[in-house]
């Protein structure tokens, strides 16, 4: 079959993925030749949390040709060395998973395993926090941006903390400019051809919106993927059962740090978040395990600063879509998935999702080929981060609530328990091709 080229591409959605897909495909995309136009509406608003991110935003944003200075500013955002671990494997622990390696390795031996042999040694050896200049670096509440290309100083990495309304913001500037047409409505019917295949949106006021591809950043409902097509979620809830989250604005309180803290509470973990005009803090619970009141009155007791709004419960179940593409609708954001936010990932997955669109852009066919390859390799990136989560929770060693035994106790998926085997073995880590989440992370 001949190969027409799409032509017209609809996005729903401008939240945080809404947008970063419109300015990634009018930045990759010969305008001259696609329509892009993105449908979003004042009467359902953004999720409008998601202010930590992983260093991979460097690159969506360098892809863009953004300017970093301007980016920090325009999102009132501050330098992320890493997240601090408050009272995770017991209480009174911490630890930092900072953006920079560990020590040095040797061709055949990685620098922890190294670690780890001197330490059951009389002699003994410092912490191993100690061998990480990143780690060092957020302890020390520094940062040092684009310090050195060789030598130690450039094992420093770094990733933001944003407004993630205002980086949409931006990128809507950004979007608009290189063309992509913003419609403001509310989409009430879908109309798709008799094979399935979406046709055209209609709006509220009447407006009928035609395209051959369309991408659903419509967020946890899935308008199109779900509402429309059926393409079914995968739950996991089993394994995270974290499924609300209380989110509370509150004002600076003394210096800002470069790194998020996430705290272990009794039914889950509560975010702390710097940004420069305010600090996000929020408490990610079970709701099987605590009510909502409850939740929020903690956040607010472990709140510093005044508040900036009333606490806002979100809810959600940790898994993804089974199909993230399914016939010419595309799920990106959180109409495709969404795990948890502890190790800020959303935002990746959605900047992941986008790349894998423009590696595998199709054209009216549609080949089925394409389609499986982009849900298998979607399902494994949502899989391999699944399984760096849930370590977190399954080697807790606490056991004084109910959810923390829950966690400790909880059998955990066949390739985590795979990877924990290894470790306890004789310190390997073994990562799989394309995982995310490097040695040192798993580390
Ligand atoms: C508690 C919590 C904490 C989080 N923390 C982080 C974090 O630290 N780091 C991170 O990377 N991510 C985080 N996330 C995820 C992050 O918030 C999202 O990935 C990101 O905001 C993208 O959301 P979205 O654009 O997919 O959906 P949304 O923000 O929900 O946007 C949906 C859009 O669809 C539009 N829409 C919906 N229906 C219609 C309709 N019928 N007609 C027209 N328009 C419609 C809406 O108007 C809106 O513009 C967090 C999420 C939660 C729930």
């Amino acid at each position: 079959m001949r190969a027409e080229p799409i032509r017209q591409v609809v996005i729903v959605g401008g939240g945080t993925s809404g947008w970063m897909c419109a300015a990634g495909l009018s930045r990759m995309l010969d305008m001259r030749h696609v329509a892009v136009t993105l449908i979003e509406s004042d009467q359902i608003g953004t999720i409008g949390v998601g202010e930590a991110t992983i260093p991979t935003l460097q690159t969506f944003n360098n892809l863009l040709g953004i300017d970093e200075a301007d980016f920090i500013r325009q999102t009132q955002g501050t330098f992320k060395l890493g997240i601090e671990f408050i009272d995770w494997g017991q209480l009174g622990e911490r630890y930092i998973h900072a953006f920079g390696p560990f020590g040095r390795d040797r061709p055949e031996v990685r620098f922890h395993q190294m670690w780890l042999k001197l330490r059951s040694l009389p002699a003994g050896i410092s912490d191993i926090s100690e061998y990480n200049l990143t780690l060092v670096a957020a302890r020390l509440n520094r940062v040092g941006i684009g310090a050195a290309k060789t030598g130690v100083f450039s094992t420093l990495g770094h990733a933001y903390h944003l407004d993630a309304s205002l980086y949409a913001r931006y990128l809507r500037t950004y979007a608009e400019r290189n063309g992509v047409r913003r419609l403001e409505g509310l989409v009430t019917a879908v109309n798709q051809r008799e094979d399935g295949f979406v046709s055209a949106l209609m709006l509220k006021d009447g407006r009928v919106i035609e395209g051959d591809l369309f991408i659903d950043c419509s967020g946890f409902r899935g308008l199109l993927i779900e509402d429309t097509l059926k393409a079914g979620y995968t739950d996991w809830s089993h394994w995270l059962p974290c499924d609300r989250a209380v989110a509370l604005p509150s004002e600076n309180s003394g210096p800002l740090l470069p790194y998020t803290r996430a705290t272990a509470d009794a039914a889950g973990w509560r975010w702390r978040i710097p940004l420069q005009h305010r600090q996000g803090n929020g408490y990610v619970y079970a709701s099987a395990h605590l009510d909502d009141d409850t939740a929020a009155q903690r956040l607010s007791a472990a709140t510093e600063g005044r508040p900036l709004a009333d606490p806002r419960v979100l809810r959600f179940t940790a898994g993804h879509r089974r199909k993230l593409w399914d016939k010419n609708v595309i799920a990106i954001g959180l109409s495709g998935g969404f795990i948890e936010p502890l190790e800020s990932t959303s935002i990746h997955l959605v900047q992941s999702g986008i790349s894998r669109l423009l590696r595998m852009f199709p054209d009216k066919n549609f080949n089925p080929a394409l389609i499986d390859e982009f849900n298998r390799s979607s399902t494994l990136e949502y899989e391999q981060i699944r399984d760096f989560i849930v370590l977190h929770y399954k080697t807790t060693r606490r056991d004084d609530t109910a959810f923390w035994r829950h966690c400790r106790d909880m059998e955990v998926p066949d390739t985590l328990k795979h990877k924990l085997a290894l470790f306890r073995d004789s310190g390997r880590i073994f990562r799989l091709q394309d995982d995310l989440f490097s040695e040192t992370s798993w580390l």
